[in-house]
């Protein structure tokens, strides 16, 4: 009986700790379960706000990608216009100066003018031809003094040029620009082109001769234009020569004359209209 009673207590004991152990487990629980809510809440909220901040950050990059498209679109804008311009590819109009050199490998298919002098093959018919109808009008003081030019002989004539100019004792500078003013650099002279030619002393007292007077009304007719005309200087950027006549084709020379424009305003015309 006694063992009983001992059991009963006993059990009653283990009953009241299973019950307080189930108890403190519950709790356990139910504190695991809302931290494992509480972190979920945090992880969704730091996803949520990163995914936020990326997305931000891809709208920012956009707006500048479109800002970006649209200097590009106003850059195109400027652009347009020279695309717009139509090529020009004839090569009686090939433009040389300062600005457009040739290449330094440029070559041409030359001919003869006499022993010494060569001309572009393709236009030294209407070259003799002219020549030929000048000493047919009566003018015989004519002569061609220079006409094609090897970009290597255009050098030689360049730094001789300047060396001239140096031993007067100028600067470097200021003999470059002296030579400049009639002597252009290898590649961006028309007599490396084979399309120019220089007549008798070179110099200006050519536009009072007869043969001066002859070229400015007939040369046309051959396809040649007195290359740098004196109001012209501003914008071919060589000073006036009266003795430099350039083959442009007879269509062409007729039009730059209508139109009072050196190769530089044709071309620029032609490639706008
Ligand atoms: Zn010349």
């Amino acid at each position: 009986m006694e063992t009983k009673k001992k059991d009963n207590v006993k059990n009653k004991k283990k009953k009241h700790i299973d019950k307080k152990y189930k108890k403190q487990s519950k709790n356990i629980l139910e504190i695991i379960l809302i931290l494992i809510l509480s972190i979920s809440i945090i992880l969704v909220a730091l996803i949520f706000f990163i995914n936020r901040g990326d997305k931000e950050k891809e709208e920012a990059e956009e707006i500048e990608v479109s800002s970006n498209g649209l200097k590009e679109n106003n850059v195109i804008e400027v652009v347009i216009p020279k695309k717009e311009r139509k090529e020009i590819n004839d090569w009686k109009l090939v433009l040389v100066n300062r600005d457009n050199p040739l290449p330094e490998d440029f070559t041409i298919e030359l001919a003869n003018i006499d022993r010494t002098k060569q001309f572009d093959k393709r236009a030294i018919g209407e070259l003799k031809e002219m020549m030929q109808a000048m000493k047919n009008s009566g003018i015989n003081n004519i002569w061609i003094q220079s006409a094609y030019r090897s970009i290597e002989y255009q050098k030689t004539l360049y730094d001789n040029k300047i060396n001239e100019y140096l031993n007067y004792g100028v600067t470097r500078e200021v003999a470059e620009s002296l030579t400049l003013e009639y002597i252009n650099k290898p590649g961006e002279s028309e007599h490396n082109l084979g399309l120019a030619i220089d007549f008798n002393n070179v110099d200006n007292d050519f536009k009072n001769t007869k043969a001066f007077n002859w070229l400015s009304s007939n040369a046309k007719d051959y396809g040649f234009v007195m290359r740098y005309p004196e109001e012209k200087a501003g914008i071919t950027g060589i000073e006036y020569e009266p003795w430099h006549w350039r083959y442009v084709g007879k269509e062409h020379a007729y039009k730059m004359e209508e139109l009072d424009m050196c190769l530089e305003e044709y071309i620029e015309y032609l490639e706008t209209n």
